[in-house]
């Protein structure tokens, strides 16, 4: 219980910068085996343990750290595997320091324990020895039809499939994943980790239809025929734009096609020539997790070089500390309180710079912030390729609000509290019906979805 006296907190071992911007593998490797039990031990068991409910998805941490203590890898993957859909994807890319780590009695001077690390190593040397995943087979004569196939669609399919219930997965890409897929690279997360969470998924019974778009290839109608309920777990692809003259111009992208582009290349399918930053001047617009993985994606493409705008201050970023840090170290610069005012073209329509404005951030007696921009204050910052991360948000299809599936005005799907849409047997999570937000908070709701699913399944 005293361990944290004399163990001080250990991060995983990231790879060098100079070196790990050279390739796209994952940066950082497995907390050592050595020294896992005595991490675990610093955990000191609180009796109301507030890492527990600060994650979205209420692991049970200090039970899985204290199987840890005592070598017991498999209770701890059990544990850590009945309450969570993947660990080893949320203890790769969850921001800690917002979560679980962050409401850690001890991170208060003498360092959170270090929980994403151990999440992942628990699973990761689990599945070395050999352990996987159960699952019962289908055992119940009713089927689900999943449309998506990102981080809410992955949950609710695990916990269908653990109740017996068979499910069928549409994608419209070529691959399975969605965001885990397409929109977070590979130095964050390997896909190969994503793919093994999807084979064990079709041993358990799923069937993954790829290259399957709703509306076009299949009607919804007719997946709501055919099915005994629907799952959207569509995410937000909507992307909120810059509203600055020349937005449109050549070189300027969207944070989700340059990332989704990148990642094609990755798996050396074609890509498209005009999202190459080989030895250009790339700017990025915006201050999250997703922004800092166009930067650090762009300094491994060998961009010229490489600057984050932010309107607000450094205190003020949204993302994690990681994921700023790493970025920082790889060679991205950071331009603070500052706002894009137009994009500067050529005669060809060919961005050439962005003219910006500086910004003044304000607080007021009541603490909330107002941010205006100073008069006067421009001045231009030269760019080939500008990138906008400013948000994500739900697309409104069509084929949605013709099968009485509707939306608020932001164009989220509304549920009730039992996740279900106003079109009976439909259900919806994540970020399509809460709007963007993180992984582990869509992981969060296809689980809640999975159960009032699987209870309507029995009164149907
Ligand atoms: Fe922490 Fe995320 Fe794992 Fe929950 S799922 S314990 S928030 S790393």
């Amino acid at each position: 219980m005293q361990d944290f006296i004399h163990i001080n907190r250990l991060e995983p071992q990231a790879r060098e910068a100079s070196e790990r911007v050279k390739d796209f593998k994952e940066i950082y490797s497995l907390l050592p085996k050595k020294d896992v039990p005595q991490q675990a031990g610093r955990c000191i068991q609180c009796g109301d343990p507030f890492c527990h409910d600060k994650c979205p998805l209420h692991n049970y941490i200090p039970f899985w750290l204290r199987s840890m203590k005592h070598s017991d890898g498999m209770l701890a993957f059990n544990l850590s595997n009945e309450t969570n859909p993947f660990p080893e994807i949320t203890g790769r890319i969850c921001p800690q320091d917002r979560l679980c780590e962050g409401a850690c009695t001890l991170n208060d001077g003498h360092g959170a324990i270090s929980i994403g690390a151990i999440e992942t190593y628990i699973s990761e040397n689990g599945f070395k020895k050999g352990y996987k995943p159960r699952f019962p087979g289908i055992t119940s004569d009713k089927k689900v039809a999943l449309i998506g196939s990102g981080p809410a669609s992955i949950s609710t399919a695990t916990y269908l499939l653990r109740a017996g219930i068979k499910v069928d997965m549409y994608e419209k890409s070529a691959r399975g994943g969605g965001l885990l897929t397409y929109g977070i690279p590979n130095f964050k997360i390997e896909k190969s980790v994503v793919f093994r969470r999807l084979e064990w998924l079709k041993e358990a019974g799923m069937e993954l239809k790829t290259n399957v778009q709703i509306g076009k290839d299949i009607a919804f109608e007719e997946l709501i025929n055919s099915y005994d309920a629907v799952f959207l777990g569509i995410g937000a692809e909507g992307v909120r734009k810059l509203n600055i003259p020349n937005e449109n111009a050549k070189g300027v992208f969207s944070a989700i096609s340059f990332l989704k582009a990148m990642q094609n290349k990755v798996f050396e399918e074609q890509f498209d020539g005009k999202y190459d930053v080989k030895g250009k001047n790339v700017l990025v617009i915006g201050g999250g997790d997703t922004a800092m993985d166009c930067l650090r994606t762009s300094l491994r493409e060998g961009a010229k070089s490489v600057k984050c705008l932010y309107r607000r201050d450094k205190a003020s970023m949204p993302g994690s500390k990681k994921e700023f840090k790493n970025a920082y170290e790889e060679g991205a610069e950071f331009v603070y309180n500052v706002s894009p005012k137009s994009v500067i073209v050529n005669a060809n329509d060919e961005t050439i710079g962005l003219m910006m404005e500086k910004t003044l951030l304000s607080i007021d007696e009541n603490g909330k912030q107002s941010l205006q921009t100073i008069k006067q204050s421009e001045f231009k910052i030269d760019a080939d390729v500008i990138i906008y991360s400013l948000g994500f948000s739900p697309i409104k299809h069509s084929f949605l609000l013709e099968n009485g599936v509707e939306l608020d005005k932001s164009g989220r799907i509304l549920v009730d509290e039992n996740y279900e849409t106003t079109k009976s047997g439909v259900f919806a999570g994540g970020d399509c019906q809460r709007g963007s937000h993180l992984v582990v908070t869509a992981a969060a709701d296809g689980k809640k979805a999975a159960e009032h699913i699987r209870k309507y399944l029995e009164n149907g």
